[in-house]
């Protein structure tokens, strides 16, 4: 449970992503600053660095220097836990040092506003899962058969493959519209340009807090301890061209041309407060796999699109909680042969659906195959993702109406180069 009592002398709005319950970390720029690590809470950022001019952390402050977090998450959980709880410690004293020392607050603080959020961490891997049994269903009901929607193996473990870790992109970043072979169904040979549908997939992802070498396993007991925190994930897909390359590898360039994330990393010790129950497992997956506790979570997830000049709407509302297996089976999963992880390793859930049409967490499952287009406000249809269109993810946590999020995750497509 959260501890409610806890209050800010900064004014967070009742809607804000950023109460002193979350205390997540980004990097940022703006004209002064190339890039530094920060905190947020309310509408500002808090420069970590300016922070420790006054050394109140008792680090060295180099490490928030840097342009990446992950200097920063190997100094490990012990360390980055007590920043977070300094932080909390300095944000709640009416009598904080920060709070009566306008220069030090004005070096300090920055509006969110007036400063661009950058990739939070260098990612070295990236692994996409397949683990929402409502999005699993859906794809396997539209692509083989309703009876057998799901594949023998999907009930036994977390069915994933090693994505592309160098188109990942921080929100803000626009993109060209991929093109590719496909297939038309009415055509023996395949054709070749911009695909026609191109969708979203909405998701999370996790960052690797800790390494682990060659031959080493991560067991669901401590899988906890290396996973730093999590970003609201969106996994470009181009339908067309993935229907007719992934047989028989799997996904390949309909996938690696983009994907986009949120800023701001929520640590796992800010997610805590809102664990709940997971799936009741059916067959008994095999030992390894097995966990105790709580370990799903309630996060509440949004797709938002806004049309060229248009306003934005949104489009689908799911929940994390509708995951079948919790990041910790996935990185039990994932290392159970010895592959080892390093910090920054970024592991994304697979599309997250609910069970009602409206919580499908990709246009291919929302408009059934482009078969039923969803119609916007400004009274054009959609069965993809058009030019120009901006997708926006949104993703928070609440209890007793006090929020944690994780800000934009958006990206406008532009036309194909
Ligand atoms: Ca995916």
């Amino acid at each position: 449970m959260l501890n409610t009592r806890l209050k800010s002398w900064i004014t967070v709005n009742d809607d804000s992503d950023f109460s002193i319950h979350n205390l997540p970390f980004g990097i940022y720029s703006d004209d002064t600053v190339a890039h530094r690590v920060c905190s947020a809470i309310g509408e500002y950022i808090i420069d970590l660095f300016e922070l420790e001019s006054f050394d109140l952390l008792n680090m060295n402050r180099s490490v928030f220097e840097e342009q990446y977090l992950n200097s920063f998450i190997e100094l490990g959980k012990k360390e980055t836990n007590r920043v977070r709880e300094k932080l909390t410690e300095l944000l709640t004293d009416e009598n904080s040092v920060l709070k009566s020392n306008t220069d030090f607050f004005n070096k300090v603080f920055k509006k969110q506003k007036d400063v661009k959020m950058l990739m939070p961490v260098k990612v070295g891997d990236y692994t996409d899962f397949y683990s929402s049994i409502d999005h699993a269903t859906n794809i396997g009901t539209m692509i083989r058969d309703p009876k057998n929607a799901l594949m023998p193996n999907w009930k036994h473990l977390p069915v994933g493959y090693h994505g592309r870790a160098s188109s990942i992109c921080v929100s803000g970043h626009s993109f060209h519209r991929p093109k590719g072979q496909q297939k038309p169904p009415d055509s023996e040979t395949p054709v070749f340009g911009a695909t026609k549908s191109l969708d979203i997939e909405l998701e999370t992802a996790f960052i690797i807090g800790k390494k682990t070498e060659m031959g080493d396993s991560i067991s669901t007991d401590n899988a906890d301890d290396h996973i730093f925190g999590m970003v609201l994930f969106n996994d470009w897909s181009a339908r067309d061209i993935q229907t007719w390359e992934y047989v028989p590898l799997g996904p390949f360039l309909a996938k690696n041309f983009a994907s986009t994330i949120s800023p701001w990393v929520v640590t796992l010790e800010a997610l805590e407060p809102f664990r709940v129950k997971g799936y009741d497992q059916s067959p008994p997956l095999l030992p390894y796999l097995q966990y105790k506790g709580d370990k799903n979570l309630d996060i509440k997830l949004q797709v938002y699109l806004k049309p060229e000049g248009g306003k934005e709407e949104k489009v689908i509302e799911s929940n994390y909680k509708y995951m079948y297996y919790t990041m910790e089976q996935q990185l039990a999963h994932h290392t159970v042969n010895g592959c080892n992880m390093n910090v920054g390793d970024m592991l994304a859930s697979g599309t997250i659906s609910g069970p009602l049409a409206s919580e499908y967490g990709s246009f291919m499952e929302l408009t059934w195959r482009g078969s039923k287009p969803i119609k916007l406000q400004d009274g054009t249809e959609r069965k993809f993702i058009n030019d120009n269109d901006t997708v926006i993810l949104r993703g928070y946590c609440e209890q007793n109406g006090t929020r944690i999020g994780f800000g934009d995750c958006a990206a406008t497509v532009l036309p194909a180069k």
